[in-house]
This record gives structure tokens, sequence and C-alpha cells, in this order.
């Protein structure tokens, strides 16, 4: 029988990252609970709110004059199922049997009609340095993998993109001298040149490990497998 698999954007991530967790997940229904980020998603919306005020006026967000970035924010019948992550935009590949989606933050267009995909991202950091976190840790690549999935999903609904991507990225100024309930943050643009073409391929093994009876291993390096592997041993070691 033929089967058609739903795959989101973070679950074919999440197949990168440990074909085990993934696997537990998505095929068996066991994952951690995480709590959910809601400061955020706070930002995130307020970002949001700000972008549809140039959205709505056909003009471009100062960042972009800021930044010689020659766009503005896209208005598309579909901008708010695209960003809404119950729907995002999707892909279906009957050939392939799967139906592949993701929700963006944002897409902006140039004057061209090609379009630029963005998202938003907020930490605090005392000195807000990309290369350095770049070069230091993973999930950076992570961000640029989110970024490459939008890219292929526009593409393949037939839009015509451009290889750069932006992170919108606010870092929370946390030695400010009072509070006063005012939460402030610096603005950094961050530009990702990407390469879409890995994706296809990624969707499909992520589909087969879906239909697999394996069980994946886990990886050494993960700090909650060997919290569990841990705990495992010594409730079996005889005391
Ligand atoms: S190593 Fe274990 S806990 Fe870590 S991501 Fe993989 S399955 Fe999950």
């Amino acid at each position: 029988m033929f089967l058609m698999i739903k795959l989101s954007r973070s679950a074919v991530e999440l197949s990168l990252k440990c074909k085990r967790c993934f696997v537990l997940q998505y095929r068996y229904r066991v994952s951690l609970r995480s709590l959910p980020f809601t400061l955020n998603s706070a930002v995130d919306n307020l970002c949001k709110n700000e972008f549809d005020y140039y959205r709505a006026n056909e003009k471009p967000h100062p960042l972009f004059i800021e930044h010689g970035i020659e766009a503005i924010p896209f208005k598309h019948p579909d901008i708010d199922r695209w960003r809404n992550f119950r729907q995002g935009i999707n892909f279906v590949d009957e050939e392939n049997g799967f139906n592949f989606y993701g929700a963006i933050d944002d897409v902006w267009v140039k004057p061209n009609g090609e379009l630029i995909i963005s998202d938003v991202k907020s930490t605090s950091k005392k000195i807000f340095d990309w290369d350095k976190t770049w070069s230091e840790y993973d999930y950076p690549k992570g961000y640029r993998r989110q970024l490459e999935m939008y890219q292929w999903l526009f593409r393949k609904n037939g839009f015509k993109v451009s290889d750069t991507a932006y992170l919108v990225y606010y870092n929370g100024l946390k030695d400010e001298p009072m509070f006063g309930q005012v939460l402030k943050f610096e603005l950094h643009l961050v530009q990702l040149e990407c390469d879409d073409n890995w994706v296809e391929k990624a969707i499909i093994n992520a589909k087969n490990l879906m239909g697999s009876e394996d069980l994946p291993y886990g990886s050494s390096k993960c700090d909650t497998c060997q919290y569990l592997k841990k705990r495992w041993n010594v409730k079996n070691k005889s005391f």
C-alpha cells in the first residue's frame, strides 16, 4: 500500500541530529517534555507586528535601509498560513510519498520578485559575536539548515528564491542599571549564504526511517542519553 508521510521541518532536523530520537519521537511518540520558550515567542510576535506594519505600507523596514537590502516584507494572501506553525508552507511529493512542511517567520521580496527568507532569533549575550558562535557551536548550522529547508519549500512552490537568507537577531541587554520592567535589545542582522541541495535527500531518509523497524543507536556525546544509560546501569546494579 502506498504510504504518504507528513513530515515537519523540525522532524527532519531531528533526524539529522539524532536518528534514534527522531524514530522514538515520530514513530513511537516517545519524547522528552520541554517547556515552551515564552519570552522568545514574545520577541517573535513583536517582531512580526513590526514587520507587518511595513508589509501593509509596502515600505522597507529601516533595517533593510541600514544594511543596503533592496527589499520589502512580502505581501501575499498566504503569508499568515505560511507563518502558522500548524500549517506552514508545504510540498507534496507523490512519487516519494511525503508531505513536507515548515512555518516561516518572514519572507521579503526584492524588486525583481526574488524572495528572501528570514527567521527571528533571540538571545542574551554580553557580547554578540556571531563569527565566534558559528565557529564554536553546532546550533548555528542548524539555523542555516532551517533557512535552507524553507528556501527549498518556496522553490518547490514555484517561487524564485535568493540563496541569501537572514537571521533577525535580538540580543537582550542584561547589564542595564535599571530594569523598570523594560527589557532592551540590540538588533543584529546575520546574513547567511545557503544551499538547499541536501534537503530532498534528508526528507526521503527521514521518511525511510519512519518506515523501518530498526531503532538506531543514540550518541555517546548526548548528555540526555548518557544520563538515561547511567540511571539504567545504577538500577541494574546489585548492591
Ligand atoms: S542520543 Fe539519545 S537522548 Fe540524545 S538525542 Fe539521541 S536518542 Fe535522544
